[in-house]
């Protein structure tokens, strides 16, 4: 199958020769199919358009008009400001553009402009723009030529006396460069965008009758659309379009990853004695929440079915995954497997060990911690035991399985947390004979579109329900001016023997941004506000070996009040310790904040986090940031404070977190506005590769041209193309 015509270089295009096929390429757009794709980034109608004769001092407008007459002022400051007088079919308005006056060589009498910006008083009205795009450009093209993208099924007529602005007329502002200005890119989209549109129909993956099952207009219609709607009404629609496109086609690269996780290799079918099980069980002191037998019946049936299992456990800190993960284990082991779990630092894996050890007292079941830092003899010791078998299930860091230990039959994987876990190890874990089965634990609770479109590949189980008596951890938002009486109760609770955290964002302070440094603070707060107690740093640019020693002084009790950076976000775990503030909050996603604020939930004892928004001059901004830190101290709802942040935040942070993933680059779809998309998505997508793992195909053949152009890199790089 070939789709050359798209393929085309955009040199070839109508209006693009050598020159702007280069800026062209500064853009990204090297093919017809990019220029295609390259859709605006506004719209603005006659209704955001505000008429000439009704622009006030004090308004914000958005304005077009054509240039009358321009020129460069001079000012007694020395300042030279560009200034052009538009008119419309109402009147004429003065633009100004202070301190820019190349802007002279940019326009001409006679072009078209769309301004947007704050209206000003200066010896009249007048706008100063903060964008302008050029509409229309003077005596440039002929007039059989010169159709605007806005409707280009009715060709505007020559330059002349300025028209009405059609009711519906949609201006359109496409992201340019300053090598290739806005009316460039809309004379080259105009003159090819009928002859491509022409060629997209036989790309279109979605049949129609899916397509209205979706309520998504085809992708030609889309496209077109997007460079012209006829209304702003339309816009959205289309988009939709595009979004779902991203998505398919992120889910059909993860439904690829899966299959190779789960089908390609074959898994092991777990029995269940119940001999551990039932043991643990029963000698639970508390019942399990719903939630947990919820997701453990989603786990045993995994586990007992031939296929491998890989699974990603989702709740907030303290709903008891952990605990969920030993059943898990322990299920393995009963079926006479190993089981591995694994953690991000050397201390929590310690701690998994420990507190497994309490649980499974008396049982049958051999527990190993495997750490780089113990002697080379008790090493290979443990090691011996792990490879022979005695040792059933085994805690470590990942070097566990990326060092290559030796297991005896590793039947399960546990992963804690999974942001430095990704594609590649899984896959990884696939070559291993037997292929164990794989659940990630994960504690930073997002929506479910969220998680579907970033783990595709794991069906997800969520612990959505904290068990009965937890206490919340207290929250407050203190005032920058509160700092010091702060600072006195956690003084306070040092007294009475508990332990303390300060968070910073930044390790040392620096001229360009005047924030609260980590190491500057500990000196203070060494000296002064918690003088005669054992105060620590602690971040992640101190060698591995010393963050381990200070985590250690910390868990021991030794270290009363540890200042850090988020280093402490994963990797400790520490009952005694109870108050948390946090400085320059504002600094902070709010799941971030949470997963902060979950270390001191860990005892029976009330935790306290407060948080400190930075002054003015302290990298403080205000309202905005205010109003975020409030939803943080009103709620301990990971779900609720995760939707919040995608909502405030955009979904660039989280895709950006997940590095070793998919590498989404998502362009039109935004979780929250097409988060309903995701699942049609992921079902479609997960049915094709059910059907044809290989997308061989004739009927597939196009699906998989496009995943090829879209993901190649990615299929190559995971293997599995
Ligand atoms: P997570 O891994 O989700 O942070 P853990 O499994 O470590 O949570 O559980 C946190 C604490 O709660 C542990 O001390 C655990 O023993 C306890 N716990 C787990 N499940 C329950 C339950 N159903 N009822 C009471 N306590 C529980
Ligand atoms: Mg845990």
């Amino acid at each position: 199958m070939s789709l050359t015509r798209l393929d085309k270089p955009v040199q070839f295009l109508k209006g693009v020769g050598p020159r702007r096929a280069e800026s062209l390429a500064r853009l990204g757009i090297l093919t017809a199919r990019d220029l295609l794709y390259h859709v605006p980034r506004r719209y603005d109608d006659a209704s955001t358009v505000t008429p000439l004769s009704r622009v006030e001092p004090g308004m914000d407008v958005t304005a077009v008009g054509v240039v009358r007459s321009k020129g460069v002022v001079p000012t007694r400051s020395g300042l030279r400001i560009f200034q052009a007088v538009i008119k419309d079919d109402t009147g004429i308005c003065t633009c100004a553009w202070p301190g820019q006056p190349w802007l002279d060589r940019g326009l001409r009498v006679g072009d078209r402009i769309l301004v947007t910006g704050p209206v000003k008083f200066f010896h009249g009205r007048q706008i100063q723009p903060r964008e302008h795009v050029v509409l229309e450009r003077a005596q440039e093209a002929s007039p059989r030529t010169h159709t605007s993208i806005s409707d280009s099924h009715t060709p505007i007529p020559p330059p002349g006396p300025p028209r009405p602005i059609p009711p519906g007329t949609v201006f359109v502002t496409y992201p340019a460069s300053e090598d290739l200005p806005q009316w460039v890119l809309r004379r080259v989209v105009a003159l090819n965008l009928e002859q491509l549109l022409r060629h997209v129909p036989p790309e279109d993956h979605l049949a129609p009758a899916a397509r209205d099952a979706l309520g998504l207009p085809g992708l030609a219609t889309a496209l077109a659309t997007l460079h012209g709607p006829a209304s702003l009404d339309h816009v959205a629609p289309a988009r939709r379009r595009l979004a779902y496109d991203e998505l398919f086609f992120l889910q059909l690269l993860q439904a690829r990853v899966r299959h190779h996780l789960t089908l390609a290799r074959p898994g092991i079918a777990f029995e269940r004695t119940n001999r551990l099980v039932r043991a643990l069980h029963d000698g639970l002191p508390f019942k399990l929440t719903g939630a947990q037998i919820r997701v453990l019946r989603e786990i045993y049936a995994d586990m007992a079915a031939p296929r491998r299992m890989n699974r990603m456990l989702q709740g907030d800190v303290g709903c008891g995954k952990t605990l969920v993960a030993l059943f898990a284990m322990l299920l393995a082991v009963e079926g006479g497997y190993q089981a591995a779990l694994m953690a991000p630092t050397e201390i929590l894996a310690a701690q998994h060990a420990a507190r497994i050890r309490e649980f499974l007292a008396g049982l049958p079941c051999g527990v190993e911690l495997l750490t780089g830092s113990a002697t080379p003899r008790r090493r290979d010791e443990a090691r011996a035991r792990v490879a022979g078998g005695e040792a059933q299930v085994v805690t470590g860091t990942h070097a566990l399985i990326q060092e290559g230990v030796e297991f005896d039959a590793l039947g399960l994987v546990v992963v804690d947390e999974q942001h430095r876990f990704g594609v590649r190890q899984r896959l990884a874990l696939a070559e291993r004979d037997p292929a164990p089965d794989v659940l990630v634990m994960s504690a930073t609770p997002i929506p479910r579109s969220l998680a579907m479109a970033l783990h595709g590949d794991l069906e997800i189980s969520v612990i959505d329900e904290l068990p009965a008596g937890r206490r919340p951890v207290e929250t407050r938002l203190a005032d920058p001016g509160g700092r010091a009486e702060v600072f006195r109760e956690v003084a306070d609770r040092l007294g009475r023997g508990e332990q303390a955290y300060v968070v910073y964002p930044v390790i040392e302070e620096s001229a360009k941004a005047d924030l609260r440094a980590a190491e500057t603070e500990c000196e203070r707060l060494r000296s002064e506000e918690f003088a005669g107690r054992e105060v620590a740093l602690l971040h992640g640019r101190m060698p591995a070996g010393d963050r381990d020693a200070v985590m250690r002084r910390f868990v021991a009790g030794e270290i009363r009040v540890l200042v850090a950076t988020t280093v402490v976000e994963v990797g400790i775990d520490v009952a005694n310790a109870t108050v948390m503030v946090i400085e320059n909050a504002e600094r902070f996603g709010l799941s971030q904040l949470h997963q902060l604020r979950g270390r001191v939930g860990r005892g029976d004892r009330g935790g306290l986090c407060v948080v400190i928004p930075g002054a003015v001059g302290e990298g403080g901004d205000g309202s905005a940031a205010r109003e975020r830190l409030e939803v943080f101290a009103r709620t301990d709802d990971g779900f609720e404070i995760a939707a919040e942040d995608l909502r405030i935040r955009g979904q660039g942070d989280f895709f950006g977190a997940e590095q070793h993933g998919h590498g989404a680059g998502l362009r039109f779809a935004d979780i929250v506005e097409h988060g309903d998309l995701v699942g049609p998505a992921r079902e479609r997508a997960r049915a094709l590769v059910d059907r044809d793992p290989e997308l061989a195909g004739e009927g597939n053949a196009l699906v998989r041209l496009v995943l090829e152009r879209r993901y190649g890199d990615r299929l190559k790089l995971f293997g599995v193309g």
